[in-house]
């Protein structure tokens, strides 16, 4: 029985330049230890195909699906501020796409499958614990209700790879609405190539953005709808303590998803100006810059897109500034009516911003964990009794009293009886977010003694981030020491 996926592939139609037609490299011993049931449905594949020795080795690159097109793509990006004029798929390969159940057309990628001719130094080869990790903070990530790339499979090579020290080497299999990214459309502006710049953007409009491409300027009104979409993006990482980690523009996904899941981390004592990557030395990528960042790198973007607008005349240049103006209200507005619904408002009115940015500056000043500060506000909504369960979050427990007292007189401007206004407040403030501690603790499990039950248990507790599960209440509670000094690397 050959394995037959099926494949509808419109990136590989692109003219040449924008892909490099590679196969995935061949792995010693294939062992899947995970599939992604539910998402392997709703893409219209078949699970037990997939879990099926066959599928394992159509899931590490050992053998391709019928229909399988499998390329490399070619893209730049700003690293850390530099840029880089040629960066590409260097261990990734696109299997193809497919259009799930739901109707909406999504790409399947191995990560970790080989070296590509975009690979530079670099073994083309992924380590047991980043796939885990990615495998897992996407996920959670999914379940948060936050538009991200999905894991449909990881698969163990029985190979090692080399770091720092030899590590189990695995295969990642992501799913996305595209991989395209902002360092796609830098890639042929850096090389003047506007026929293939308009082909990109026209590809982009076709399968992102139709509402787009029947506007009166399609690119323009493209560039807009991805602005948007990522202040949207940025707004709901911070509403729930996410940092990316590494905001390059090659790790900006022009469909508004997260994408590129390296040092990523979740805040544990709000601090907005907290790091977790070894490699951020500077901050560039920390918590509380991820707004700026996120405009900077569609700064560049829009600058790639200078010559599909008006051709390049300072008429482009303005349209690309008035595009890029809509980025500072759109983020504020869902920022602000984020933070409003985490703490039990509905809509923003005068003076809400200022004192949600009262909590955040108290929660700094006394190392609050950000998660079950929030959270145990929702009990505290309906039960001022429960005030203790969040006030002793704070190094200064005083400091949430005198707050509190103008959180309820706004409270009582609201309409809505206090238990559904407690249960809105739950569906928006998580209880369960991967916990560095957690994960750390679930990679050295599978790396150093291939367990994977803690993976397992993770991943079902964090499907359900909204859900109290009295049963894994552990694993909602932060860690000694408000995680401070943790690092992440890549
Ligand atoms: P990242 O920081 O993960 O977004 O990767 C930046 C660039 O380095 C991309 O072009 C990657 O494909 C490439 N890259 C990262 N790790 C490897 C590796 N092990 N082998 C080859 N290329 C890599
Ligand atoms: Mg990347
Ligand atoms: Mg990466």
């Amino acid at each position: 029985m050959t394995l037959r996926i099926p494949f509808d592939n419109s990136y590989a139609r692109l003219p040449q330049g924008f892909f490099a037609p590679t196969a995935p490299t061949p792995v010693a011993r294939p062992r899947l230890i995970r599939l992604n049931r539910p998402l392997a449905l709703e893409l219209g594949l078949d699970p037990d195909q997939l879990a099926s020795p066959e599928g394992a080795e159509i899931l590490a690159g050992n053998r391709l699906a019928e229909g399988s097109e499998p390329i490399a793509t070619a893209y730049a990006g700003h690293q850390f501020g530099h840029f880089v004029p040629q960066l590409g798929d260097g261990r990734a390969i696109l299997l193809g796409e497919v259009v799930g159940r739901d109707g909406r057309r999504r790409d399947i990628q191995l990560k970790g499958s080989g070296p590509t001719p975009f690979s530079r130094r670099g073994d083309g080869r992924a380590a047991l614990g980043p796939v885990l990790r990615e495998y897992l903070v996407s996920e959670a990530m999914a379940a948060l209700g936050i538009p991200t790339t999905r894991a449909l499979a990881a698969v163990a090579t029985g190979e090692t790879v080399i770091r720092d020290t030899l590590l189990p080497g695995a295969v990642l299999t992501r799913v996305a609405s595209s991989h395209v990214r902002v360092g796609t459309f830098q890639f042929f502006a850096a090389r003047n190539d506007v026929e293939r710049l308009r082909a990109l953007a026209d590809h982009v409009l076709t399968r992102h953005y139709p509402e787009a491409a029947a506007a009166e300027k399609p690119y323009a009104a493209l560039l807009a709808q991805i602005v948007a979409r990522q202040a949207e993006l940025v707004a709901r990482w911070l509403l729930v303590g996410f940092i990316h980690g590494v905001m390059n523009t090659d790790n900006m996904s022009i469909a508004g998803e997260t994408i590129d899941y390296g040092p990523c981390a979740f805040m544990d004592a709000y601090d907005p100006g907290t790091v977790f990557s070894s490699i951020d030395q500077h901050g560039r990528y920390a918590y509380g810059a991820q707004p700026q960042i996120a405009l900077w790198n569609l700064s560049r973007l829009a600058e790639a897109f200078l010559p599909l607008l008006n051709a390049d005349t300072p008429a482009a240049v303005a349209e690309a500034e008035d595009v890029l103006g809509r980025f500072g209200p759109l983020f504020e507005a869902d920022f602000h009516g984020g933070l409003n619904r985490k703490l039990g408002l509905a809509a923003v009115r005068e003076g809400d911003p200022a004192l949600a940015g009262d909590l955040l500056k108290r929660m700094a000043e006394n190392q609050a964990d950000f998660t079950l500060t929030f959270r145990n506000l929702a009990r505290a909504a309906e039960d001022p009794t429960a005030d203790e369960a969040v006030r002793r979050l704070f190094v200064d427990p005083t400091a949430f009293d005198s707050w509190a007292v103008r959180w309820r007189d706004r409270l009582a401007e609201e309409p809505g009886d206090a238990a559904s206004r407690a249960a809105a407040m739950r569906a928006v403030n998580p209880a369960f977010i991967p916990r560095n501690h957690r994960v750390e603790a679930m990679i050295e499990a599978a790396v150093e003694r291939d367990d994977l039950t803690p993976f397992e248990e993770l991943l079902t507790v964090l499907s359900r981030p909204y859900d109290d599960q009295p049963a894994h209440a552990h694993y909602a509670e932060a860690p000694e020491g408000g995680g401070v000094g943790y690092r992440t690397f890549c």
